[in-house]
């Protein structure tokens, strides 16, 4: 069945013939492909199209898609059971790995998604403070928690609802917005409710907005003034930890938060979520302390399985290849784009980067709203019969893995770059 076919079918029973919006195409047009198996950078679609694939599941395939050793570690966990509803040995080996590889986790937590992550964290940190307000950032992400769906990235606002329906007003009423590297911002707000915030929640790189590094300085002010009038800080390291570093920016750029979410590398590809950081906050939660939070799936043997399996393989080495290979593609397209006289401006760190068309830099989100997101949309669809899958939304970042060996990224840079010949 031909992926035209498969979605007509999908469309039937499945809202919008999809189980997550943005893998319906709708931000770049067309129909979406359905792949049937993918192997290292390589997806195959159902079309039998073999695609180079810049998204990597949304992230989770660091070490590139159907890895030996995480095939080898979920098998193994199979044939001694799915699931037990008991605590099993895995989960003690994962919270270790999670404490010794990240050191402002002192205690974690696991769950089933990074959206269970970070809706569990803010609970915590509610709890913990016994203050109600929370800080999110404009064009910040994380995941579709209802307090959070608030000027949202990502979905949220590819597919311009920013606010989605069905979010009561006044749970939206506790998150106050902020713009994201701006330093008086963030001052005035606490200024105002310095004493009912909760918490400020952060991508510390945001990346459902394609990708927005910080200013020098601006996480430490982050740090400084939530510790300042007692609220916690919490980065959101769903997409960016064990991925940019073993312990995510948080290690990149020194700062010691209060909580850390994580999903996506720390589940190997299984669905799997984990929110960790100071003991003293942690053991506020069930059973201990008297926020609740639970969950019948949540520490899956095959899951921990598969996450153990994906950590043990991340060292130094492999993350400085990441790096030089992020970068050689960004160079290599920014090299293109000014011989072809086109604005473009690529933010990049370790394995992730994203493209903004039109614009020489990128550092708020108001300037990702001012890149030429038709002209990112051409590009999607130029690379894509090129053979490059990139993610179909011009608010998404790109990634790669330790299966885009020099092979893939020399045919990746002359398929991207023949691309952005033909938007030119
Ligand atoms: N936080 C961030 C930073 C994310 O990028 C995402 C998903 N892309 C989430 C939270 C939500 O994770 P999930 O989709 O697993 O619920």
């Amino acid at each position: 069945m031909t992926s035209e076919d498969l979605f007509q079918r999908a469309r039937r029973t499945i809202p919008g013939g999809v189980n997550s919006p943005v893998r319906a195409f709708r931000s770049v047009g067309g129909t979406p492909f359905f792949t049937e198996s993918a192997q290292g950078a390589i997806l195959t679609t159902a079309d039998d199209r073999n695609l180079i694939d810049f998204v990597c599941t949304w992230g989770p395939a660091i070490h590139g898609h159907n890895d030996p050793d995480i095939r080898e570690a979920v098998a193994d966990a199979l044939s001694k059971g799915t699931s037990f509803g008991t605590p099993g040995p895995l989960e003690v080996d994962m919270a270790e790995a999670v404490v010794e590889r990240v050191p402002s986790v002192e205690k974690v937590r696991m769950c089933n998604s990074g959206t269970e992550a970070t809706m569990s964290s803010i609970r915590l940190a509610r709890g913990f403070t016994g203050r109600d307000k929370i800080v999110k950032f404009i064009g910040c992400y994380h995941g579709h928690v209802d307090s959070l769906l608030v000027q949202a990235g990502s979905g949220a606002l590819t597919l311009g609802k920013p606010d989605s329906a069905g979010v009561p007003a006044s749970f939206a009423a506790e998150t106050i917005l902020c713009p994201y590297n701006d330093f008086a911002a963030i001052s005035e707000i606490f200024e105002q409710y310095g004493e009912q915030i909760a918490a400020v929640i952060v991508e510390p790189y945001p990346a459902n907005c394609g990708l927005i590094l910080p200013k020098e300085g601006y996480l430490p002010h982050l740090r400084e003034v939530t510790q300042q009038h007692g609220s916690l800080l919490i980065f959101d390291e769903v997409m960016t930890g064990f991925r940019l570093a073993m312990g995510g920016v948080q290690e990149r750029e020194g700062i010691t938060p209060d909580l850390s979410a994580f999903g996506k590398v720390i589940g190997g590809g299984l669905p799997v979520g984990a929110f960790g950081g100071r003991a003293e906050i942690m053991d506020y939660l069930a059973p201990d302390g008297p926020v609740y939070q639970a969950g019948t799936l949540s520490g899956n043997p095959l899951a921990m399985a598969a996450g153990l399996a994906a950590l043990k393989k991340l060292n130094t080495e492999v993350f400085e290849g990441l790096e030089t290979a992020g970068l050689m593609i960004a160079e290599a397209l920014r090299a293109e784009a000014a011989q072809l006289g086109i604005p473009l401006c690529i933010n990049q760190a370790g394995s992730m980067f994203a493209l903004f068309f039109g614009r020489e830099k990128v550092e708020s989100f108001a300037d990702v709203q001012a890149s030429e997101t038709e002209k990112f949309s051409k590009f999607f669809h130029a690379a894509m019969d090129e053979g490059v899958y990139l993610p179909p939304s011009a608010y998404e970042t790109c990634f790669l893995s330790t299966a885009h060996d020099q092979e893939i990224l020399d045919r990746a840079i002359s398929s991207l770059t023949a691309a952005l010949r033909r938007v030119a």
